[in-house]
C-alpha cells in the first residue's frame, strides 16, 4: 500500500494538518540565484558571444554564430513529415481544439458616450513579440508548445520566438512539429538562463521580446523571475496538483489513475482525494497499490504521495466543496452525480473537470482549455494562461468641448488640492469661460 496521509475533517487538528500539507516554498537557492544573475548580466553585455559560450558549456553544442542555432522554418515543416502519422494527427487535433477554445477568450474593443459628449472606451492590441521557452534538458514537451504558442497567435501576436535547448545537438522532431502546427515564427536551439536573457534583452541575432512564457527548470524559472519588469512573464509555476472530490460511486481504479497522473510529474507534486465515504477512500488506496507496480515512474509517484498526497474523509459533500475552495487546486475533478451544481459553488480552481468521465489527463493534452494553470493556491487570484495574456488594453478618452469644460472644473479642484498647478492649468485652459482664480 503506498504511503499517503490520511486526514479526517472530524479531527480537531484537521485544518492545521491540511495547511501543513499545502505549504510549499519554491526553492530559492542562493547559489542558483547568483549563477543566474551572472548569466543574465553576461548575455546582456556580450550578447551573441555569451549565448554561444553558455550553449557550448551547458548543452555541449559548439557553434561559431548564433544564426547557426536558428532552426529554419523548413526544418519545422520537415519534422511534421518525420513523425509518426498518429502523432501528427494527435498534435493537429489538439491544436485545433486549443485554438477553438482560445478564440472564445479574445478581449474586444468597447466604447460608450457620457451625457456631456465625452467618448470613453477600451482599445485592445496584441503584444508585438513573444518568447516561448520550451524545456528540453531531460524530456521533450510538445504539448507545452501547443498550449503556449496558440493563444499568442490567436491574440494576433505577429512574432512568436521559441527557444528550446538541444543537448548534444539532439533535436526533438515532436517539439519541432508542434511548433509548425502552432504557427511559431522562429526557433532557436538555446536554453537555460542564457535563453531567457537573450529573449529579454536581445542579442545581435535574437530580437528582444515583450513577454516570456513557458515552463522550465530552476535556472529558467529563476531567470524569468529576475527579468520580470524588463519583460512580462506568464507566471512562476509551482509543482502540479490535483484534488478529486468523489461521492464514492466512481470506479476506484479511475480515481487512482487520476491521482497518479499528477503525482508522476515530480516528487513535489500533490494529489488529494476528498470523499465522505471512508470505505471508498480505502478502496482507492487499494487500487493505487495494484496500479503502482505497472507505473514506470513508480518511484516518483511513491515519493510524491508520501510527502504531499492525502486521502481526506469529510462529513458530507458540502464540506468537500469547502475543502476544495480552501485548497484552490490547479486541477479539480468533481466525480459526483451532479457536477454542474457543485461546480457553481467552486470559487477557486485553475480548471474544473466535471463528472465521472472527465479525466484530468484530457485537459493536459487536447480538450481545448489551456493546461498552463495557477498552482500553489494562486487560483485564489489568478487564471489559466489565455489569449488575454497576449493582449493589452489601452484606455480611450475623447472629450467634447462641453465635456472638457465640465470635467476640467473637477480636475482643477483635485489638482489644486494636490498642489499640482501644471495639472490644474492644463485642465483649466480648456474651460470656457476660464475659471476666476487662474
Ligand atoms: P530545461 O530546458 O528547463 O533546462 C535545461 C537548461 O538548464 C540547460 O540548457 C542549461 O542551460 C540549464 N542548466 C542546467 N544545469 C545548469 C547549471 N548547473 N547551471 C546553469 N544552467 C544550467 O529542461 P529540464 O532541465 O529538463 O527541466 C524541465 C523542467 O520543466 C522540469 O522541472 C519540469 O518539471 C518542468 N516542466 C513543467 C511543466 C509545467 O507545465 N509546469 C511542463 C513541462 C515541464
Amino acid at each position: 500500500m503506498p504511503q499517503i496521509h490520511r486526514l479526517d475533517s472530524r479531527q480537531a487538528d484537521f485544518r492545521t494538518r491540511l495547511d501543513q500539507l499545502l505549504a510549499w516554498e519554491s526553492v530559492s537557492d542562493e547559489a542558483v540565484f547568483t549563477t543566474v544573475g551572472d548569466i543574465l548580466a553576461d548575455v546582456r553585455h556580450r550578447g551573441d558571444a555569451a549565448v554561444l559560450e553558455y550553449t557550448a558549456r551547458f548543452d555541449r553544442l559548439e557553434k561559431t554564430a548564433v544564426a547557426e542555432l536558428e532552426i529554419p522554418r523548413d526544418r519545422l515543416e520537415q519534422a511534421l513529415t518525420r513523425i509518426a502519422p498518429e502523432h501528427r494527427q494527435a498534435l493537429e487535433r489538439a491544436a485545433e481544439r486549443v485554438r477553438r477554445y482560445a478564440e472564445h477568450q479574445k478581449l474586444s474593443d468597447w466604447q460608450y458616450t457620457e451625457p456631456d459628449g465625452t467618448v470613453l472606451g477600451q482599445q485592445v492590441s496584441p503584444l508585438d513579440r513573444v518568447g516561448l521557452y520550451v524545456p528540453g534538458g531531460k524530456a521533450a514537451y510538445p504539448s507545452s508548445v501547443i498550449m503556449n504558442a496558440i493563444p499568442a497567435k490567436v491574440a494576433g501576436v505577429p512574432e512568436v520566438i521559441m527557444v528550446v535547448p538541444t543537448p548534444d545537438g539532439q533535436v526533438n522532431d515532436l517539439v519541432l512539429a508542434a511548433a509548425a502546427v502552432a504557427g511559431v515564427d522562429r526557433v532557436f536551439a538555446i536554453g537555460g538562463a542564457q535563453a531567457v536573457a537573450a529573449l529579454a534583452y536581445g542579442t545581435g541575432t535574437i530580437p528582444p521580446v515583450d513577454k516570456i512564457v513557458g515552463p522550465g527548470n530552476i535556472y529558467v524559472a529563476t531567470a524569468k523571475r529576475m527579468v520580470f519588469g524588463t519583460v512580462g512573464i506568464d507566471m512562476v509555476a509551482g509543482p502540479s496538483e490535483i484534488l478529486v472530490v468523489c461521492d464514492g460511486l466512481t470506479d476506484p481504479h479511475w480515481i487512482a489513475a487520476d491521482l497518479f497522473s499528477q503525482a508522476e510529474h515530480d516528487e513535489d507534486a500533490q494529489a488529494i482525494l476528498v470523499s465522505p465515504d471512508g470505505d471508498f477512500l480505502e478502496a482507492v488506496a487499494g487500487a493505487m497499490d495494484a496500479l503502482l507496480e505497472h507505473m514506470p515512474r513508480a518511484g516518483i509517484i511513491r515519493a510524491s504521495l508520501a510527502a504531499r498526497g492525502a486521502l481526506i474523509r469529510v462529513r458530507d459533500l458540502d464540506e468537500a466543496v469547502a475543502v476544495a475552495n480552501h485548497v484552490a487546486p490547479e486541477h479539480l475533478e468533481l466525480s459526483v452525480a451532479e457536477p454542474e451544481a457543485m461546480a457553481r459553488r467552486i470559487r477557486h480552481a485553475g480548471a474544473i473537470f466535471l463528472g465521472r468521465h472527465t479525466a484530468e489527463a484530457v485537459g493536459d493534452y487536447c480538450a481545448g482549455p489551456n493546461h498552463v494553470l495557477p498552482t500553489s493556491r494562486t487560483a485564489r487570484f489568478s487564471s489559466p494562461l489565455g489569449v488575454y495574456d497576449f493582449q493589452k488594453r489601452s484606455s480611450l478618452i475623447h472629450c467634447s468641448a462641453a465635456g472638457a469644460a465640465d470635467l476640467g472644473r473637477t480636475a482643477s479642484v483635485l489638482a489644486r488640492g494636490e498642489g499640482l498647478v501644471a495639472h490644474a492649468c492644463s485642465a483649466e485652459y480648456r474651460i470656457d469661460p476660464p475659471v476666476d482664480d487662474r
